[in-house]
């Protein structure tokens, strides 16, 4: 039977720092991914494929089993829901922390807090644990614009340095959960290629043990 494997990975920060380890695992793609238009590419391993998608759609494609395998955020993962998916590796790449972030030196408003995020699920969740009304505004980019021209009184965001809020005159405040990128796997891909499968597991945590130091 084929061991075909296919890998769904996303362009940017994740494919940067996803190469080098795919790499140390004997994989590599045949042309330049960034430069080329294509979305599959064949690799220096005749039975292993990449496949270029959307962040977001990474766990789609992984869950469907269109991909066996697929590299993704967990700030997309807790926003898709990732009980329909194996997470058996953390990657420690592309490092930040899902936040709260609002207008510097700001008092809440009294009412119901209106928050601007493209992570609904992850909203809705965090202040229901917290047991606060919130209004939750669904945006798909640039979510610091919102407080500044009142759409919402805060957002929820990735942040890195936090540069990109501090040029917006806003600040972190309650951080959500630190991220980093997970390695999925499609349940029954786990199962049908299971050897193949968890020795590439084996070589990426390697690989990963090793870029730690
Ligand atoms: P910052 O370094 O905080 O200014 O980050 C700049 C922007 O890059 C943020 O607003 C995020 O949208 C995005 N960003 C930073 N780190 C990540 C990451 N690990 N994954 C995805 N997006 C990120």
């Amino acid at each position: 039977m084929s061991q075909t494997l296919t890998i769904a990975l996303s362009k940017g920060r994740i494919l940067d720092d996803t190469l080098p380890l795919l790499k140390q695992a004997g994989i590599e793609p045949v042309e330049d991914l960034e430069k080329s238009r294509k979305l599959i590419f064949t690799t220096s391993d005749p039975n292993v494929r990449l496949l270029i998608v959307r962040a977001t759609d990474v766990p789609t494609y992984v869950e469907h089993g269109a991909a066996d395998l697929g590299v993704a955020g967990k700030d997309v993962l807790l926003e898709y829901g990732s009980q329909g998916l194996y997470e058996p590796l953390d990657l420690r790449i592309a490092n930040c922390k899902l936040m709260t972030a609002g207008p510097v030196n700001t008092p809440e408003p009294k009412g119901r807090l209106r928050v601007a995020t493209k992570f609904v699920n992850v909203a809705k969740r965090y202040y229901a644990e917290q047991g606060r009304q919130v209004e939750v505004i669904k945006l798909y980019g640039s979510m610091e614009l919102a407080p500044l021209v009142g759409l919402a009184d805060k957002i929820i965001d990735v942040v890195d340095t936090g540069n990109t809020l501090k040029a917006n005159g806003l600040e972190p405040q309650e951080l959500i959960a630190t991220i980093s990128s997970r390695l999925i796997v499609n349940k029954a891909s786990m199962k049908m290629k299971h050897a193949r499968i968890t020795a590439l597991i084996e070589q990426l945590g390697q690989a990963v043990e090793q870029r730690a130091g």
